[in-house]
């Protein structure tokens, strides 16, 4: 009997990362297609599986909202982006559809959640975060060792942190909320606060200390709520040498010595993503495994 081999899309608002294989140790064949129009991103997605297939499933984990209801007629659609061009465009459905394959569909980052729980810095746990810091910040959960999925998905990054406006007049940049968390603490947000790209400011720069305290904040609000046994902290942001000593530092300062766990005592508590920038596309592969 063969083993099975699985496609795997990250469908990100900048690029999708396409994959074939069966996890981390096995991926055949890899291409990264930038986030243009509908059209063109998921020609050039097919055309990769029709060429490195065929597959016996595909995994999506693509940038949302998203709409998860399987008795939805729109399953499988992103729908109310801000990102132009895509607001309500089939993806999982067309792509499915085009390459005669059952599709597994769900957010980018349950896809990486997904990706660190089977193989990365999760592996065991029943209960942890992934957050991502990069364009928006989004977050997926596993409670009781499965994915949490509500009458959508979790929306990290719309929490709403404490925002002091004598510290920090910016207004945010979220479209909808101006000083959400992602309105606050994103990339972009950064870049519009301090007037130059993150991956520009030096480690010494004000915007770090600032930068940790909101991350910081919005990570506690989801250690209350959740309970979880780590989490999974990954993104461009976080490549900012320093920071996430920063952030491990603020969440210790914030929760003031309350939760008594050695969980959350532990160094590694907040953890960087071990599959790196791979931990979207194998979690969209783990996707379509469990279709089976
Ligand atoms: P996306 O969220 O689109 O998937 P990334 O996770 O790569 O993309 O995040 C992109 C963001 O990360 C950009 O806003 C960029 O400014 C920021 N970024 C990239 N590298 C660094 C760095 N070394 N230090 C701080 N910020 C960075
Ligand atoms: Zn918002």
């Amino acid at each position: 009997m063969t083993h099975p081999v699985y496609g795997g899309i990250e469908a990100g608002g900048t690029k999708w990362v396409c994959a074939v294989g069966a996890g981390p140790d096995g991926l055949r064949a890899t291409e990264t297609i930038p986030t243009t129009a509908p059209r063109e991103t998921i020609d050039r997605a097919v055309a990769f599986f029709e060429r490195e297939g065929p597959v016996d499933a595909i995994g999506i984990g693509s940038f949302g909202p998203v709409d998860l209801n399987p008795s939805s007629p729109n399953w499988g659609f992103i729908t109310t982006t801000t990102k132009p061009g895509w607001a309500h465009t089939d993806v999982g459905p067309e792509i499915g559809r085009r390459l005669s394959v059952p599709v597994a569909f769900d957010t980018d980052v349950d896809a990486a959640a997904l990706g660190e729980h089977r193989w990365g810095a999760a592996k065991g746990l029943d209960t942890f975060c992934y957050v991502t810091v990069g364009t928006g910040i989004g977050g997926g959960a596993v409670a009781g060792g499965k994915l949490v999925h509500g009458f959508q998905h979790p929306e990290f990054g719309h929490l709403h942190i404490p925002h002091d406006r004598e510290r920090d007049p910016f207004p945010g940049v979220c479209p909808y909320h101006g000083d959400c968390w992602e309105g606050l603490a994103s990339g972009p947000a950064i870049e519009a606060r301090w007037g130059r790209p993150a991956a520009e400011l030096g480690p010494d720069h004000a915007a770090w200390e600032l930068e940790a305290h909101y991350l910081a904040l919005g990570l506690v609000s989801a250690i209350c709520i959740l309970s979880p046994e780590r989490i999974v902290l990954g993104g461009g942001v976080m490549s900012a040498p320093g920071l996430l000593p920063l952030v491990r530092r603020e969440i210790g300062s914030l929760l003031n010595g309350y939760i008594a766990n050695e969980a959350v005592a532990a160094d590694d508590f907040v953890t960087p993503p071990a599959l790196g920038p791979l931990s979207g596309v194998l979690g969209a592969i783990a996707l379509a495994g469990g279709l089976e």
